[in-house]
C-alpha cells in the first residue's frame, strides 16, 4: 500500500515511521527544507538556536514510538530531566521556581505567598492529576470522540471524574479555587498558552498540563531539532523516504476517494492514501470540503526572538517567565483588539543552562524569547522591532540584561511558513467547552484523506501531535483492513 505523508512535522514524522514499520510504501512530501516544522532552528551567530518547542513533556509518547519499532530512544536523543521546571518572576518582584519535587514547590510557594497558597498548591497538583488519569486513555490517546462516545468511553463510574473536568469553567475561574494570590494564577494560568489559548476563555479542564509538567519536563541534547532529526531517522529506518522543497497543492480525488497528489510544479503522485500533517484550515484550499465543523477562533501566534549573546543580571534557569502587572489586559488585547500590549508577559528559553550547567559570565547563550501576539499574519505586517523595547523593559524591570536581540520571527513570518495559518501556532484557539471535542480528528470527509497535527486531535504540542501522528497511521490501516473499531495508542509511562 502506497502513502503519501504531507508535512514533515512531528505528526508526519510520526506517522510516517508507523505506517513503514507496518509495511506501507511511504513517501513524506515537505515544502520546507527540513524535517521538524515549528521545530526549527535558526542560525544565529554560527549557532543553531531553538525558534520553536522547548518545553519536552511526555516522553512516554517518544518512548512507546522508538519500542514499537524495536529501538529505544536513549541510542537516539539524550534527554536530561529538568529539576527546575521553570523560574518566574514578575515587574513588581518577587520570584518564584517549579521544581519537579512537588514538595519542593510546595515549599517553594509556602515562603512566597504564604501557607495558605501552598496547601492550596497541594490541592491543585491532587486536582490536575486526577484530571489527566480521567482523560489520557479515553480522549488524548484515542480517536477523537463525540461527547456520547466519551462518556461512553469513560462509563458509568468514570461520569463524575469527567464533570469534575469541569469543562464549563474558564481555567481562570477554577484557577481561584485554590489560590488567591493573583500571581499564582498567573503562573498557572499561562498554561492555557501552551495550546494558544487565553486562560479567561480555555476550559479549566487545561489544569492537566500542570499534571503533564510534573511528571517530567526534559531538555534534549543539541536542541529539540534533533528530536525531528531523530523520527526522521526512524521513518528512515523502517523505509519511509522524504522528498524536500516537495509542496503540494492538491490532493487529487477520483471516484469520491483520495487517489494522489498534485504538487506546485504540476508533478502528480499517484498513492492509496494521504496523510495531511498542515494545519487543517489549509484543506479548504488543498482538499475543498475535506473538513467541516466549526472554524472557531484562530489559536495564539508569537512574536520570538533567538539571540545568541551574553546576559547579565539575573539568574536564568532553563525556562523562564516574565511577567508584567496586567495579565488580563495582555489576552484582551489579542482576542479582542487583535493588539500586542504594552508589556506583554516574556518566555525565555536559556537553552545552554540546566542540570547545573551556566555559561561564563560575558560569554554568549542561546536564548529563544518569546511574546504572544495575535494570529494576523495575513491581513497586517508586524515589525519586531516595535516589540522589542517593551520586552526589554520589562526584563530589565527584573534584572535581567540580554546584549542583542538576535533574529526575530512575527506572526507575518509564521503565516508564511506554515499554509492558512495566519500565524497561529496551535490551530483553533481551545476557547469553551466544546472546542477540543469539535477539532478535526484523523478521519476526514474524503475517503482516504487522513489528517494528524497539532490543529487536529488530540491538539497541540510536540507530543500531542506526535499522538495524532499515530493515531492516523492506526486508522488508516484499521480502514484498510477493514476494521472499525476505535483506535487508541499505549497511554502509559
Ligand atoms: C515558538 C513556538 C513555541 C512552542 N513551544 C512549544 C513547547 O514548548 N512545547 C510543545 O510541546 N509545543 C510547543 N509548540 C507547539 C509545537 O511546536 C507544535 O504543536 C508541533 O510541533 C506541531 O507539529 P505538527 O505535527 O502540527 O506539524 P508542524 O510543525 O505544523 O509542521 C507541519 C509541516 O507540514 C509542512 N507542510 C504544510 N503544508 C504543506 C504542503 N501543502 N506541502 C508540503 N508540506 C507542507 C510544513 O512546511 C511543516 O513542515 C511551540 C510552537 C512554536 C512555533
Amino acid at each position: 500500500m502506497r502513502v503519501v505523508v504531507v508535512g514533515a512535522g512531528v505528526g508526519g514524522l510520526a506517522a510516517a515511521a508507523d505506517l513503514a514499520r507496518r509495511g506501507a510504501e511511504v513517501v513524506v512530501l515537505e515544502r520546507a527544507a527540513v524535517e521538524g516544522g515549528k521545530m526549527r532552528a535558526l542560525d544565529v551567530a554560527g549557532a543553531a538556536v531553538d525558534a520553536g518547542p522547548t518545553v519536552f513533556t511526555m516522553r512516554w509518547v517518544f518512548e512507546g514510538l522508538f519500542a514499537d519499532a524495536g529501538q529505544r530512544i536513549e541510542d537516539h536523543l539524550i534527554l536530561q530531566p529538568a529539576e527546575v521546571l521553570a523560574r518566574h518572576a514578575w515587574r513588581a518582584g518577587g520570584r518564584l521556581d517549579l521544581f519537579a519535587d512537588v514538595a519542593q514547590s510546595e515549599a517553594a510557594i509556602g515562603v512566597f505567598a504564604g501557607a495558605k497558597e501552598a496547601r492550596g498548591f497541594r490541592d491543585f497538583v491532587a486536582r490536575s492529576g486526577a484530571m489527566h488519569r480521567t482523560l489520557l486513555a479515553p480522549f488524548m490517546a484515542a480517536e477523537r470522540p463525540s461527547p456520547l462516545e466519551l462518556v461512553r468511553r469513560v462509563g458509568l463510574a468514570g461520569l463524575g471524574d469527567l464533570w469534575r473536568t469541569a469543562p464549563l469553567r474558564s481555567l481562570w475561574g477554577a484557577l481561584g479555587d485554590h489560590f488567591s494570590d493573583v500571581r499564582l494564577r498567573q503562573l498557572f494560568g499561562r498554561y492555557a498558552t501552551y495550546v494558544g489559548a487565553s486562560p479567561w476563555l480555555a476550559p479549566a479542564t487545561l489544569m492537566l498540563i500542570a499534571h503533564v509538567e510534573q511528571d517530567g519536563v526534559w531538555s534534549v541534547a543539541g536542541g529539540m531539532r534533533r528530536v525531528a532529526a531523530a523520527l526522521r531517522d526512524l521513518g528512515e529506518t523502517q523505509g519511509a523516504q522524504f522528498r524536500f522543497g516537495a509542496e503540494v497543492a492538491e490532493v487529487v480525488a477520483e471516484g469520491g476517494r483520495a487517489v494522489g497528489v498534485r504538487l506546485t510544479d504540476g508533478e502528480r503522485i499517484a498513492t492509496d492514501a494521504v496523510v495531511f500533517n498542515g494545519d487543517a484550515a489549509a484543506l479548504d484550499a488543498v482538499a475543498p470540503g475535506a473538513v467541516g465543523g466549526p472554524r472557531g477562533v484562530r489559536s495564539l501566534s508569537a512574536v520570538t526572538w533567538c539571540v545568541n549573546a551574553p546576559t547579565r543580571g539575573f539568574p536564568l534557569s532553563h525556562h523562564n517567565v516574565f511577567f508584567a502587572e496586567d495579565y488580563a489586559a495582555e489576552f484582551s488585547a489579542i482576542f479582542d483588539r487583535r493588539e500586542i500590549t504594552g508589556a506583554p508577559t516574556v518566555y525565555i528559553c536559556a537553552q545552554d543552562r540546566g542540570a547545573g550547567a551556566v555559561p561564563a559570565a560575558g560569554m554568549a547563550e542561546r536564548l529563544l524569547v518569546l511574546i504572544n501576539a495575535p494570529a494576523d499574519g495575513d491581513v497586517r505586517r508586524f515589525e519586531a522591532a516595535a516589540y522589542a523595547p517593551r520586552v526589554a523593559a520589562l526584563l530589565a524591570a527584573c534584572g535581567l540584561v540580554v546584549e542583542d536581540s538576535g533574529v526575530a520571527t512575527t506572526p507575518s513570518e509564521f503565516a508564511a511558513l506554515f499554509p492558512a495559518t495566519a500565524g497561529a501556532l496551535y490551530g483553533r484557539a481551545s476557547h469553551g467547552a466544546t472546542s477540543t471535542l469539535t477539532r478535526p480528528g484523523a478521519v476526514s470527509r474524503l475517503p482516504g484523506l487522513y489528517l494528524c497535527g497539532g490543529s487536529v486531535h488530540p491538539g497541540p504540542g510536540v507530543p500531542m501531535a506526535a499522538l495524532s501522528g499515530r493515531l492516523a497511521a492506526a486508522r488508516l490501516l484499521e480502514d484498510a483492513a477493514g476494521r472499525r473499531g476505535a483506535v487508541r495508542v499505549s497511554s502509559g509511562p
